[in-house]
């Protein structure tokens, strides 16, 4: 069996492999190769921790196994160890034996920023100019990062509920070279493309923040009752997610679905559109939205490759097991 560090995972993995990963298991899902296993989620009543894993298969890939983790609350304060813990495990989908176990934490950060990366790329329009982000916390300087390198953006525009962390994102842009400025929410109406990536369990992009041929990516709501934009946009919007079970349920999209405003079978998988199922954009004026949910195969997809680069560089640890 083989290990891969956290410690080692920065120096291995490139946005580019990531963007590759999970672009092609978006792909794999939409053919009908690959399937997410149902999500286990627990409060395991020792240190206020939430709990659990998210498996898959991917048939096309050959890849098996599962991300065991989640969130530690106090770790940061009372043992400076970061709070998201997780590390995934990859088993042999011929023999079933343990093939490999690599750790999670940036490899979290870096299949999420990926996947609206591969969504800008499919549906954003080609002369999109303005890039928008919403939410500056740890997970919007990945977004950041990976989006600058989907389009020539001209500028970064940005709010944040908490103005004091737009610092995080400026000196992201500066290091792309991009100008940056902070705007409040009307301001969003110049982006042709906008990422949300927060914690917020109540809209902050309404639907007249919104001009007509934009994309958005809604990034952060991944539980039940989080929403970060008006449900009416959802409804204005062509919507396409990376599954759909989990879009209607802890996506973006429940607030439309419970409201009865969007159903199920009109959210569309952003793999169709990379797969050339689904058209993805038909016109400049359309809004498209990405309801990026975060899915178990985005987590084993980066994990494979990541293995396959840390065995090419000879840092892969082997064990016998
Ligand atoms: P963080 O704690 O570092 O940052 C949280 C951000 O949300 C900050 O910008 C904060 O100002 C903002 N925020 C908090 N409350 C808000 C409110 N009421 N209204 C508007 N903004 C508010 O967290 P992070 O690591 O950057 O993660 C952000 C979100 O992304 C979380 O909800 C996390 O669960 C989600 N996430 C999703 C995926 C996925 O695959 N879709 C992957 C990783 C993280």
């Amino acid at each position: 069996m083989l290990i891969v560090p956290e410690r080692e995972i920065a120096a291995l993995m490139t946005r580019d492999a990531a963007f590759a990963a999970v672009e092609s298991v978006f792909a794999a899902m939409a053919s009908g190769d690959a399937y997410n296993f149902p999500v286990v989620r627990e409060a395991i009543g020792h240190e206020d921790a939430l709990y659990g894993f998210k498996g898959g298969f991917d048939r096309a890939g050959l890849t098996l196994g599962l991300k065991a983790g989640g969130y530690w609350p106090h770790n940061l304060e009372k043992r400076k160890e970061i709070n998201h813990q997780s590390t995934v495990f990859l088993f042999d989908p011929d023999t079933g034996k343990a093939r490999a176990m690599v750790g999670g934490n940036l490899l979290t950060a870096l299949r999420t920023a990926a996947a609206s990366s591969v969504s800008i790329r499919h549906l954003a329009r080609e002369d999109a100019k303005v890039l928008g982000m919403i939410g500056a916390g740890h997970q919007a300087t990945f977004q950041l990062r990976a989006a600058l390198e989907q389009r020539p953006f001209e500028k970064v525009v940005a709010w944040n509920l908490h103005p004091e962390m737009l610092p995080n994102l400026e000196k992201v842009a500066q290091e792309a070279g991009v100008p940056f400025e902070a705007v409040e929410l009307p301001g969003m109406a110049q982006a042709d493309v906008i990422i949300t990536i927060t914690s917020a369990f109540e809209p902050s992009l309404m639907a007249d923040h919104v001009s007509l041929g934009t994309h958005i990516a809604c990034m952060g709501t991944d539980t039940k009752g989080k929403q970060e934009v008006e449900a009416a946009l959802l409804t204005r919007a062509t919507v396409f997610t990376d599954e759909v079970a989990q879009s209607v349920s802890i996506g973006e999209a429940q607030h439309a679905v419970a409201d009865g405003t969007l159903k199920p079978e009109d959210i569309a998988q952003l793999g169709a559109v990379i797969n050339g199922t689904h058209p993805g954009r038909q016109s400049a004026e359309e809004i498209t939205l990405f309801d990026g949910t975060g899915v178990g195969l985005q987590d084993l997809a980066v994990a494979a490759s990541v293995v396959d680069l840390a065995v090419e560089k000879g840092v892969a640890i082997e064990v016998d097991f």
